[in-house]
């Protein structure tokens, strides 16, 4: 019976090769107001681990080919942050560019330059100059509405308008879509991928990216504010998805 069970464990771990993880962040500011809003020192300390553990940070462009090329690792890693908060300009991106890597930014296009929730966001200046540093821009849609509530016409809308305002204003060739709150169905990636989009992300369910994920349901593992240090490193770690999932059907979640 051990044996069994240890000859299934060193299976599971062997197909870990294929898989890859995705971090989803929010905001990052010097202290945390929000469940959604890391503590820069936190973020720091994060990607403190993600070099000294050896993970290679790549472009969420170049992870897709790789995936679908079947040559994606479990060491490669791509970070994004949703709705383009400003406070990354001082409190994430210095730390990406310093480091040399890549990241991609998910912003609701209607509010650029303006506020999303009382919070300030990301203006088309600070983009530019964050894209010359290597930081890339996808759609978040034009309003932050759940696609799920849309008619056909305001999802084609939303859909279409963002992904055409970010190519035209950023010079885009790759264009991906974060699903709003993650929120999809079959007619919203339908739609995502009638707009033109390359692929559209939503969030976790503590399962990695394959090299057989579609494109248009890759998932992401939401860093919190409640996420410590050991929670994030099991995270990122594709080994952990198993006990991870196993755990949290008789533990929800933080
Ligand atoms: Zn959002």
């Amino acid at each position: 019976m051990l044996n069994a069970l240890q000859r299934a464990w060193a299976g599971f771990q062997s197909c870990s090769v294929l898989r890859f993880k995705i971090l989803a962040y929010h905001s990052v500011a010097p202290i945390s107001r929000s469940r959604y809003e890391i503590a820069a020192e936190n973020f720091e300390q994060q990607m403190e681990h993600l070099a000294a553990a050896g993970y290679r940070v790549v472009a969420l462009q170049d992870a897709l080919r790789a995936m679908q090329s079947g040559s994606i690792d479990s060491k490669a890693v791509v970070i994004t942050f949703d709705d383009g908060y400003k406070t990354l300009v001082d409190h994430a991106i210095p730390g990406l560019n310093r480091r040399g890597w890549p990241a991609t930014v998910f912003v609701p296009v209607a509010h650029i330059g303006g506020r999303y929730e009382s919070s300030e966001l990301l203006s088309w200046a600070d983009m530019k100059e964050a894209a010359r540093g290597g930081i890339a821009f996808g759609s978040h849609t034009m309003n932050h509405r759940s696609l799920l509530e849309l008619s056909n016409e305001d999802l084609r809308h939303e859909l279409v308008e963002s992904r055409r305002i970010l190519a035209s204003e950023l010079g885009l060739s790759f264009h991906p879509l974060a699903y709003p709150y993650g929120y999809y169905d079959r007619r919203a990636a339908a739609a995502a991928k009638a707009a033109g989009y390359d692929l559209a992300l939503t969030f976790g369910s503590i399962l990695s990216n394959t090299s057989w994920t579609n494109p248009f349901e890759m998932k992401r593992e939401q860093i919190l504010c409640s996420t410590t240090l050991k929670a994030f490193s099991r995270k990122v770690d594709v080994r952990y998805d198993l006990p991870r999932k196993m755990w949290h059907m008789i533990v929800p979640e933080k």
